[in-house]
């Protein structure tokens, strides 16, 4: 019998989700992010949970390619655009648009000679200062694109650093439009701005956020970007990491649990062991309290992550024995409160999820 831990992948949920998407934000278009192996949920996997997307959006150029053996026959988007001139050549034979962020990457386009046109997302820097071109230099560069032969459509990109908290004190959702709108004024072409969190802010703002494309990834997977709760916007989780409990230990006050012995009873308890440790990708900086549901109760962990288990708090779980079923994250626990917890993101547990666990569809 393999380990009882599993990932189950909903599909479903993520057709779910992307309706949600789409009805944020209506009348744009949506590239589905599937970047990082989509998000942890497999590549294949997410190709079909979104397919109903106008285009998939990711970063791995291998990747990309691998879409297009998969039989996906939409438009496919490189986020960080091409690396080097096979790239570039790739872009061509497979259909790929790529962003071009930087000076290098025009270069790279303008020394160039695909056997076809490419389609190409302008990048610009409105206040992230992580990609893109800054909004006075904009016009220039895109000017340079218009002036090779070689390059098909232009799409007006940026992206955005603040959309899940707009009114923040250093970069405001609202400034960075601001500087797009004034850096992009008068160019031609679609333009795509927002990232989940911008996706879900369209709610609020309409008008401001308005784009040809929206690019969505968490909300696709059932986390947020942060903020308000993936149930309060309807989201359902695309994945649900289970195992179960392996042992039981009945403590009393003064007994530690696991490594380090970092917890240490204050009473009679009963202890828990999950198969699951930070080898299949649990945080193994979870602190005490971080929650864990079994057999349907929402209960906390207790001592330190080991690689293989982790232990639980059983006392108010009293039917919970050997064979018991445990949520990690997923259907009934949602990732954003391990993540939040644990002091990360949603994000980065869905990524880590490692090789070993076994994934299952449901
Ligand atoms: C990853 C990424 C997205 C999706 O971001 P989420 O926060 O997961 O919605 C959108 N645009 C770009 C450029 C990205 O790199």
């Amino acid at each position: 019998m393999p380990r009882p831990i599993t990932a189950t992948i909903h599909i479903d949920a993520m057709q779910h989700n992307l309706a949600r998407a789409r009805a944020c934000a209506p009348g744009a278009k949506v590239w589905g992010v599937l970047k990082a192996n989509g998000y942890g949920h497999g590549l294949e996997r997410a190709m079909r949970g979104l397919a109903a997307a106008d285009g998939l959006a990711l970063v791995e150029p291998d990747n990309a390619v691998r879409l297009r053996e998969l039989g996906w026959t939409g438009p496919v988007l490189l986020l960080e655009g091409p690396f080097d001139a096979a790239d570039i050549a790739m872009m061509a034979q497979y259909g790929v648009n790529g962003a071009i962020h930087c000076d290098a990457q025009l270069a790279l386009l303008e020394a160039a000679r695909p056997s076809r046109p490419v389609d190409v997302h302008l990048k610009m820097n409105t206040g992230m200062n992580r990609l893109g071109f800054k909004p006075e230099a904009f016009a220039a560069a895109h000017a340079r694109l218009r002036a090779l032969p070689h390059v098909g459509e232009i799409t007006l990109m940026t992206h955005f650093a603040n959309a899940d908290d707009a009114a923040h004190p250093r970069l405001t959702l609202h400034e960075q439009v601001r500087r797009f709108r004034a850096g992009a004024q008068g160019l031609p072409g679609p333009v795509s701005l927002s990232n989940s969190a911008g996706t879900l802010k369209t709610l609020e703002l309409g008008d401001e956020l308005a784009s040809h494309w929206i690019r969505p990834g968490i909300m696709l997977y059932g986390g947020t970007p942060g903020g308000q709760t993936a149930a309060a916007f309807g989201l359902k989780p695309a994945m649900t990491l289970a195992s179960e409990i392996i042992s039981t230990q009945d403590i009393v006050a003064g007994d530690c649990v696991g490594y380090g012995s970092r917890f240490q009873a204050d009473g009679a308890m009963r202890i828990g062991v999950v198969a699951c440790g930070y080898a299949d990708g649990y945080p193994r900086h979870a602190p005490e309290g971080t929650p864990v549901l079994v057999d349907g109760v929402r209960t906390r962990l207790v001592g330190r992550v080991s690689m293989d288990m982790l232990t639980v708090d059983l006392t108010h779980v009293p039917g919970a024995r050997v064979g018991s079923r445990v949520v990690l994250w997923g259907e009934g626990m949602p990732i954003d409160d391990v993540a939040q917890a644990s002091g990360t993101i949603g994000y980065e547990l869905m990524c880590a999820l490692a090789q070993r666990v076994r994934v299952v569809e449901g």
